[in-house]
């Protein structure tokens, strides 16, 4: 009987929940009873559940029995064959209380989830669940994730509940880790519909979810690869790994814009009036006049955005190299994002789409400052550099926050960490690196250094640890000779 009660309990659940939606007196019934108070805000598949994790209970019971006879008890026989029985039946159980378990977590999450999803489905189990960090434009939001075996769910947290904010499936998601120190605890999401970076609250923590993801979303693809092979059909994994990271196949990551000071084509400085625009194809923070074209992303299911001109150059060659009957290869397709029916795109449609953007009377680079050629040499988030990250720098009475970045023996300074062009440099031959005995301007002396050449202003920064300022010292200070 128990046997029977595990094996279909499965089904069992289906049938509760089928009768549930076709007999409406049924359901009321059920909420009825859920709601009473002898049901202590249990749902009737809770305790459907108990009979099966009885069942482990019990071996563990015989088995402390069983420590307390010797062999010759009158006991010990019928104990050792009741713990065998009672074993086989919760082995059995276990897989069953999995099942019931992750079902019973996903009711859980229907049941606070505000917004359109269907969160029980066949097959589908949650992995991990959590809140993060997730960056936007301005600032930091905090989001609770879910994650299940085929997609990611992430919500706002209201009240009691949570509100959806989207849905983002599995199929054809990448996850890129970090490659600044400063940014050690971020990772970025890259998904069709929306792409998104996440700062999580300690490294630990996000190289759980990293592995996480990794392992889920590869899981997905071989599920999803077995599947199609036995149905005979083009395997969709091909196809999605080879346009993973073709311009206006994904969502890009919007560079904050706490990140970038200037237009990160020319150079030209922001200001309030002055504004930073995102190109929904590579996602770089761009002038207006540097972005002042439209072109069709396949993301967006072709529908012109805003690019910045390096993307409109490469999107539109790549359009003329299309052949005049190019319809199904470049048709959006379900398998990289919504699909669309009945609008196939034609070379020529889609060469209809690529648009200019009317810009104001405004002379173009009125706002770009001259620089000495040497600060638009390397970019603050330069790959090779010998090392970057944020310092405190001493300036007119304050310490002022900036990025720096030692490469070449020579150290720029920038006011953000993606800046294209320098605010300053310096070339360290010559200069000397010098640490302090003494307390400066309420900074005790393991965090602060000074960069000092006779006959100019010394340069005085400040870490946030003993270790970062050593690090600098020994990079610098290799700098500072031939
Ligand atoms: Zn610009
Ligand atoms: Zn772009």
């Amino acid at each position: 009987m128990y046997t029977d009660y595990i094996r279909e309990f499965e089904s069992i659940c289906k049938m509760f929940d089928e009768a549930r939606q076709k007999y409406p007196e049924f359901d009321r019934a059920v909420n009825e009873f859920e709601n009473s108070e002898k049901c202590s805000k249990l749902a009737v598949k809770h305790f459907m559940l108990k009979p099966i994790q009885r069942i482990p209970q019990y071996r563990l019971l015989l088995q402390d029995y069983k420590k307390h006879l010797t062999s010759e008890s009158d006991d010990y026989k019928d104990t050792e064959i009741a713990l065998t029985i009672v074993s086989e039946v919760a082995d059995h159980a276990n897989q069953s209380m999995k099942y019931g378990d992750n079902l019973i977590k996903l009711l859980e999450i229907q049941n606070s989830l505000i917004g359109q999803f269907e969160v029980i489905r066949p097959g589908r189990c949650l992995i991990k669940e959590g809140i993060l960090n997730k960056l936007s434009r301005k600032e930091m939001q905090p989001r609770m994730f879910y994650l299940f075996n085929d997609v990611l769910l992430y919500t706002t947290p209201v009240g009691g509940g949570f509100r959806l904010n989207n849905t983002l499936p599995l199929t054809g998601m990448k996850v890129i880790r970090p490659t600044k120190e400063d940014f050690q605890n971020e990772f970025s999401i890259i998904s069709t519909q929306r792409s998104f970076t996440i700062s999580a609250s300690t490294s630990d923590e996000k190289e759980e979810w990293l592995s996480v993801l990794e392992e889920t979303i590869a899981e997905n693809i071989r599920r999803r690869s077995s599947y199609t092979s036995t149905k005979q059909s083009i395997p969709a994994i091909i196809d999605i790994d080879n346009i993973d990271f073709k311009l206006g196949t994904k969502a890009p990551v919007w560079i904050p814009d706490a990140r970038v000071s200037m237009c990160m084509t020319c150079t030209s400085e922001f200001t309030v009036t002055f504004r930073r625009h995102h190109c929904r194809a590579c996602g770089k923070v761009v002038c207006g006049f540097c972005s002042d074209c439209k072109a069709p992303l396949r993301y967006l299911m072709y529908k012109p955005a805003r690019v910045c001109q390096e993307c409109f150059d490469k999107l539109s060659a790549e359009v003329d190299e299309l052949s005049e009957d190019c319809a199904d290869a470049i048709s959006p397709t379900s398998e990289t994002g919504p699909s669309i029916t009945g609008s196939a795109f034609s070379k020529s449609h889609l060469k209809s789409r690529f648009k200019g953007i009317r810009m104001g009377s405004l002379g173009k680079g009125i706002f770009s400052k001259r620089r000495p050629a040497v600060l638009n040499e390397v970019s603050a988030n330069v790959e090779d550099a010998e090392m970057s990250g944020y310092l405190k720098q001493w300036t007119k009475k304050r310490w002022k926050k900036m990025w720096f970045v030692l490469k070449g023996k020579v150290l720029y300074t920038y006011k953000a960490s993606e800046d294209a062009a320098a605010d300053d440099s310096k070339v360290l031959l010559g200069y000397e690196v010098r640490i302090f005995s003494s307390w400066f301007q309420g900074i005790e002396p393991s965090l602060v250094f000074e960069i000092i050449h006779s006959g100019t202003r010394s340069l005085i920064l400040r870490t946030e640890s003993p270790l970062s300022r050593d690090k600098w010292i020994s990079a610098l200070r290799n700098a500072t000779i031939p």
